[in-house]
């Protein structure tokens, strides 16, 4: 069924988990992530990042989403991941996009704020949901979602921290669906494991309005308990994609080198597909935070 992320969302917050939302660049990713949220009967979020758009354009992948979201047996929303152009976020909305992340982050707050402001009204309009994030969790575009990522350490992390009072006057001016704020968390591969500030998690949720969502992105390669207890403290959303992706790539390679390279692509697609099925259900199963 597809939707988009407030009701979903909501439910996350009200039960104590969080819906993961993860990348879907290929057919396999997204049969995999549908099919493990089908699994544990759980709403899901898969996203199509506009840096993926290299890999995949968003015309061809993005109805192939939305397809598979309507015919799904649980909640499904179709997102756009970290839409940093205008003319990218149309793109998604006219494939039929159920949710936009509007990531202006790079911009000074005001004007990331007075954009986000005009650009959640219109979507509103459009019963599309928004996300926007404040702080810069990542230097360069190579850098997210699995590109190489390096010197993530907590001194350089500390310092893409968000206020939680400037968060709250973003979120109350602009009306966004969801804020995706920065705790401890940075896209990619981390140098060291991260130490995640779940009290700065509380601070922010407390200081938002009601209706605003705490994201946190980032979520691959930090341990099952810092993610359950930064759920506990308010984060609904948590977005996944890299260490899965690595994974899965590491799969193949060992299955392949028992194989002497001796299989047919679909049969190398097809085990991918079911390693990223049982690895998003384990992944999915720490989201859903004992409940
Ligand atoms: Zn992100």
């Amino acid at each position: 069924m597809l939707v988009n992320m407030k009701k979903i969302l909501e439910d996350a917050e009200k039960g104590g988990y969080a819906i993961g939302c993860i990348n879907t660049p290929n057919v396999e990713t997204l049969r995999a992530v549908i099919g493990a949220a089908e699994d544990l009967n759980v709403p899901i979020i898969i996203d199509h990042a506009q840096v993926h758009d290299s890999l995949i354009p968003i015309e061809e992948i993005g109805p192939k989403m939305v397809e598979y979201a309507k015919k799904a047996k649980v909640p499904v929303c179709v997102h756009l991941d970290h839409g940093s152009d205008y003319n990218f976020v149309m793109r998604a909305i006219r494939c039929g996009f159920t949710s936009i992340m509007y990531d202006l982050s790079a911009l000074p707050f005001e004007e990331n704020m007075a954009k986000l402001k005009e650009f959640t009204k219109i979507a509103h309009d459009l019963d599309i949901t928004v996300e926007a994030e404040l702080g810069i969790m990542t230097s360069t575009e190579e850098d997210s979602h699995g590109g190489v990522t390096t010197g993530w350490t907590h001194e350089t992390i500390k310092k893409t921290f968000t206020d939680p009072e400037q968060a709250a006057e973003f979120a109350r001016n602009t009306g966004v669906d969801a804020l995706a704020v920065c705790f401890g968390t940075a896209h990619g591969i981390y140098a060291e494991p991260p130490i995640l500030d779940i009290e700065r998690v509380k601070a922010i949720r407390k200081a938002m309005p009601k209706e605003t969502r705490v994201v946190m992105h980032g979520g691959s390669g930090v341990d099952a308990d810092q993610v359950q207890a930064a759920i506990s403290a308010g984060c609904s959303k948590i977005n996944y994609y890299s260490y899965m992706a690595k994974a899965c790539s590491k799969h193949v390679y060992e299955e392949l080198e028992k194989k002497n390279g001796n299989a047919f692509w679909h049969e190398v697609q097809e085990d991918a597909y079911e390693f990223m099925r049982r690895y998003a259900r384990e992944v999915l199963t720490v989201f859903k935070n004992g409940k």
